[in-house]
């Protein structure tokens, strides 16, 4: 059963009770004035009568009782003499009928109703007792027909019976109506989300425009669900398209060295120019080897890895990638400086091998892309909480529209040398943030880079 038609129900349910009650507080209320107004025309009546009655000794003289008889007004007599009463007069229009007698005459002023029916006549009976002479001495018999006080009460009746299902009718409608009004908001919701799961459309929303009650507020909270689901849903399918890209990505990179390997093999097979072949396997399989190591780098922080840190002096970390990089600065015919004593003595709560590797990225394409009789400097300094590592060149620079995805997977700006792999950086970028810091970059195409990694520091008299 749906809750509009429950609603209803319920509604309509209560309003017959509470119209059934006033019905029948009315119907007795009016039942109770009707006879009171009765009794008392008939109380009257009988007075009137016992006022008339005159006695000489032991003889009591009766009005005409005719005189206070009418066409539904009946009026007798009793006399109450040795125990049993017995019938003294009856008005005329009583022919042959008797009254009945009340089973016990209380012998007070008030008297006594009763009612029954004689002859197929619904009648109302007082009896009243008089007395003479300071003793009971009879019972006067005022009768009327209920048939107006009758006629009244079920015409009483079909009036409220029929206005009761009017009402009831018409209110029943109402409320179904109105059920409708308020549960529109949840129907609309029913369709939204039924909407949504036939067309897995996130973006659709429920439209309320009714006050912001109940209803309006299950809405709301209905559409921030929705808000929250497709925010969740989008960065599911962008997390989703970004791994397809990186595998097809890591694929088409693993695929060029593997080409190189084959094409060299196959040379050797054919020709034996030993030299120069094993020399491009070597270098291709360093390569592969390279990016698998990348690759194998970033899965990892993808998968969640946290790294096993240790506070460890960093002078120890720029001096080995000093070390490094003056090998590889001495090939390349780059001028390399370095200044790192303002990071003497600096600590940081970290991986060396990692820590290290960043650093050696930057170094490492700093000197990769400055040409021959360039100029290179790392440099290390405290920064609030931190220390600042920079590396800076003065190679090509990269151009602003390259700038803001230097730090994504594969990305190589212009694609400069075969030498890269675009995964160094975003390892640094992980390696900076998994430590607390940051990185950033300033260049200028023509003017060169400039890498800065500020990394969080901890004091260096803190005993681990
Ligand atoms: P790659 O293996 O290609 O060097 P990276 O992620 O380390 O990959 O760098 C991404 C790209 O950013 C590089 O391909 C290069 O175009 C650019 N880049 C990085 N460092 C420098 C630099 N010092 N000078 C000029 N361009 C740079």
């Amino acid at each position: 059963m749906s809750i509009r038609l429950r609603l209803t129900l319920w509604y309509s349910g209560l309003l017959a009770l509470a119209l059934a009650g006033f019905g029948l507080f009315l119907f007795l209320l009016m039942n109770y004035y009707l006879h009171a107004e009765l009794d008392g025309g008939m109380h009257a009546r009988a007075r009137e009568l016992v006022g008339q009655m005159s006695g000489v000794g032991a003889v009591i003289t009766y009005p005409d009782l005719n005189a206070f008889s009418a066409a539904d007004t009946y009026i007798q007599i009793w006399r109450l003499e040795g125990g049993t009463p017995g019938l003294v007069e009856r008005s005329r229009n009583l022919g042959t009928v008797t009254l009945p007698l009340p089973q016990s005459v209380a012998p007070d002023v008030e008297g006594n109703y009763t009612n029954s029916t004689v002859e197929g006549v619904p009648l109302r009976v007082h009896t009243l007792l008089f007395r003479y002479q300071d003793r009971p001495a009879g019972l006067v018999q005022v009768a009327r027909t209920l048939w107006p006080v009758q006629a009244t009460l079920a015409r009483l009746r079909l009036v409220l019976l029929f206005s009761a299902i009017g009402v009831l009718a018409l209110a029943g409608c109402l409320g179904w109506l109105l059920a409708a009004k308020a549960l529109r908001p949840i129907a609309q919701i029913a369709a939204a989300a039924d909407a949504i799961g036939e067309s897995a459309d996130l973006g659709q929303r429920v439209q309320y425009t009714g006050p912001p009650d109940e209803l309006g507020e299950l809405a709301g909270t209905f559409n921030e669900m929705l808000d929250r689901l497709e925010a969740s849903h989008r960065s599911l399918a962008e997390a989703y398209v970004a791994q397809r890209r990186f595998v097809a990505d890591a694929s088409h990179e693993l695929r060029t060295p593997l080409t190189i390997i084959r094409g060299n093999v196959d040379l050797l097979l054919r020709t034996g120019a030993q030299d120069e072949a094993l020399a491009d396997i070597a270098s291709e399989t360093e390569r592969m080897g390279r990016m698998i190591g990348d690759l194998l780098a970033l899965a990892r922080a993808d998968a969640g890895l946290r790294l096993d840190k240790e506070p460890l002096a960093l002078q120890v970390v720029l001096t080995e990638a000093e070390r490094r990089a003056r090998r590889l600065a001495a090939d390349q015919d780059v001028e390399l400086t370095v200044d790192v004593k303002g990071a003497m003595g600096c600590q940081a709560e970290g991986s060396r091998e990692h820590l290290l590797r960043m650093v050696v990225v930057l170094l490492d394409n700093a000197i990769k892309y400055t040409p021959a009789g360039g100029k290179i400097r790392l440099a290390a300094e405290p920064d609030g909480d931190g220390v600042r590592i920079t590396v800076t060149d003065t190679g090509p620079g990269i151009a602003p529209e390259h700038l803001p995805h230097i730090f994504e997977r594969f990305y190589r700006a212009g694609r400069t040398g075969s030498e890269g792999t675009g995964l160094g950086l975003p390892i640094a970028k992980w390696v900076a943030e998994e430590h607390g810091g940051r990185i950033s970059v300033v260049s200028r195409l023509g003017e060169g880079s400039s890498f800065q990694v500020w990394l969080p520091t901890v004091p260096e008299n803190v005993d681990h």
